[in-house]
């Protein structure tokens, strides 16, 4: 299907990727500390005229504050390079509903600007029937707001989720993210929610629109199997895992899932793509 590198077992022509899909936990930072060859590999993605995106499941914080975190690690992108599935949800309301509608929502502040931003209202409750419930992270989950969605969605609305991650690693373990409250309404409602963050399409849509690339052009790079790199693949993508996080070559052989490259970490993939380009 692509062209071989010198490295035998794989098969990814860098040459061919002009833009790029970038997890950010476990790929570019670790917590808050940037992963090795960090701002080298942006550096090189800004020479060479690559575009990227950088994506994150995650819908309780604005692209802004993506923005602020990736400075703080030494690594200034612009608030365009910046995708979340908060605003990868407004992007698909925006397509299903050209015409604007109303909606219930349970998230945050971020959550509410995107979907406001797609051209729908708000409502704060199940008094009217509305067009959409869109669920997202929210530290402020509580009954009243179960109820309203569950009713909205008996009554026939339709059901986003942002992100399908159930939960969510803190210094105190793993606590509840959208998944769990995925699951409490679709218990409750007998409805299944349409899915935008990984590995669902439509972040990776929504990027690919952003830099204008084809599937073809396009590579997905993170850490975990299940969710980058599976999630890329189904989007028809190039995929690209590093090992600074979660997955390594060894998972992926147990696993079963096979980027069409594995790389240590970041260094490597510069250097790797850099050979690649200098190739006549
Ligand atoms: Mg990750």
């Amino acid at each position: 299907m692509n062209n071989s590198t010198q490295n035998g077992n794989r098969s990814l022509n860098l040459k061919a990727v002009k833009g790029i899909v970038l997890d950010i936990d476990g790929t570019l930072l670790r917590g808050s500390e940037p992963l090795p060859g960090l701002i080298g590999f942006f550096d090189f993605l800004r020479q060479n005229k690559i575009a990227f995106i950088v994506g994150s499941n995650n819908s309780t914080r604005t692209t802004a504050q993506y923005q602020q975190k990736l400075a703080k690690s030494g690594a200034p992108i612009d608030l365009d390079n910046v995708l979340t599935s908060a605003v990868a949800t407004g992007a698909y309301l925006k397509r299903e509903f050209p015409d604007g509608g109303n909606a219930y929502i349970i998230g945050k502040p971020s959550l509410a600007q995107a979907v406001r931003e797609a051209g729908l209202e708000i409502f704060e409750d199940a008094s009217q029937p509305v067009d959409v419930v869109v669920a997202g992270g929210d530290d402020e989950l509580s009954y009243t707001k179960l109820k309203h969605a569950t009713l909205l969605l008996q009554k026939g609305a339709r059901f986003i989720g942002t992100n399908p991650d159930v939960v969510y690693p803190t210094e105190e373990g793993l606590i509840p993210e959208t998944g769990t409250t995925l699951a409490a309404l679709q218990a409750a409602s007998g409805v299944e929610p349409v899915i935008i963050g990984k590995p669902q399409r439509y972040l990776f849509d929504t990027a690919m629109q952003k830099m204008g690339t084809t599937h073809e052009e396009t590579a997905m790079l993170g850490d975990r199997l299940e969710t980058d790199i599976l999630g890329g693949q189904r989007a028809g993508l190039r995929t690209i895992l590093v090992a600074t996080g979660v997955d390594n070559e060894r998972t992926a052989a147990d696993k079963n899932i096979h980027p069409d490259l594995i790389v240590r970490d970041l260094c490597e993939l510069t250097q790797r793509w850099q050979t690649a380009l200098d190739q006549p």
